[in-house]
């Protein structure tokens, strides 16, 4: 197998664009694993550890989105985004922390996550939550092409990556509003998610943002439920008042995201437990996020 080490962002552009095949391998955390079982020879891996601004971030504004926007490089470490951006990246942050152990949370990207595309990825539901204005910034010797998170997964495992384009960054507006991110596993640790859901609240724009992890062939949002829930808060005036959802909002809000679903029975849990258990992750996160949000109105006023 060919190792390649290419020791700048152009070197490893020109690298893909003349070997489309070559596996770019960045934490490794899921590369590797397919490596040791032998699920996947590639002809050539395609190192991207020496490139130093794949593993810093910046903030600032872009054209086409709006407010100030996080512009992740594609290598930084969940850890480092749990440490470093839990306020403006809230939901991907908690969703970060969730991901197998400290040793993985420490080599492991969002990069990685959305280079594999696995349904099961954590990253994925908190991305989708953020909002339609998050971007995958794709680059090749051609160009950059900014994908639109909604358009970036195709299938199971598959992403719309052209095979000479790699990942070089991701914007993801600042949060502008309390997110949460809730996960379902057989324990606390080192578990692929049985199903997980992210969730944001957005008051700048009244909307709110969902996305639903390994109950479907790809993560997806709910969007019967974030327009069902954005008409709810904004007809009865709920983000200037405050006041309460009420519970047959918060559980038609459950049902819908529910039905956003489309889950398999596996050896990790059966379709009607999925789809049980994002009702009630939806309910939850709803809920504790607007009580963040309430309190803060609170705040502001006192
Ligand atoms: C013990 C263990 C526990 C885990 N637990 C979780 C978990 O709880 N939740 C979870 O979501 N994941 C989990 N994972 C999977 C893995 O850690 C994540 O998917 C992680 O985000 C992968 O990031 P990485 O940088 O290590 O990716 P890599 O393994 O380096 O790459 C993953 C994929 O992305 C591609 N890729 C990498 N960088 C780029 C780039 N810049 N451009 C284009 N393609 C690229 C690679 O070619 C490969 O297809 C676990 C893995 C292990 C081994």
């Amino acid at each position: 197998m060919e190792f390649l080490r290419p020791a700048t962002w152009d070197e490893a552009l020109a690298a893909k664009a003349e070997n489309p095949s070559a596996l770019p391998i960045s934490g490794g955390t899921d590369v590797m694993v397919e490596l040791n079982f032998d699920r996947h020879r590639p002809g050539a891996l395609l190192d991207l550890n020496r490139i130093t601004e794949l593993t810093t971030w910046e903030s600032g504004t872009y054209e086409g989105q709006e407010g100030e926007v996080i512009r992740l490089g594609s290598a930084v470490p969940y850890a480092r985004i749990t440490k470093e951006l839990s306020g403006p990246l809230q939901g991907l942050s908690i969703a970060g922390n969730t991901v197998g152990s400290p040793q993985i949370r420490n080599r492991g990207s969002v990069g990685g996550n959305l280079g594999g595309a696995s349904p099961a990825g954590d990253a994925h539901p908190a991305l989708l939550a953020a909002g339609k204005d998050v971007f995958v910034e794709a680059e090749s010797v051609r160009g950059t092409r900014l994908i639109a998170i909604d358009d970036f997964y195709v299938g199971v495992k598959r992403n719309s990556l052209e095979p000479d384009e790699l990942i070089r960054a991701i914007r993801i507006p600042v949060a502008d509003g309390p997110q949460q991110f809730s996960k379902i596993g057989t324990r606390n640790a080192m578990v692929i998610a049985v199903c997980a859901f992210g969730f944001a609240l957005h008051p700048k724009n009244g909307t709110v943002g969902t996305g639903i992890g390994s109950a479907a062939p790809t993560p997806r949002r709910a969007a019967e439920a974030e327009q069902f829930l954005a008409d709810e808060l904004a007809s009865r005036g709920l983000w200037e008042s405050g006041g309460l959802i009420g519970p047959a909002a918060v559980q038609r809000f459950g049902e819908l995201v529910s039905a956003a679903a489309s889950p398999i029975d596996d050896v990790r849990g059966s379709a009607a437990y999925r789809r049980h258990a994002l009702a009630v992750m939806a309910r939850r996160t709803l809920t504790w996020t607007w009580n963040e949000y309430t309190q803060s109105l609170r705040s502001a006023a006192a």
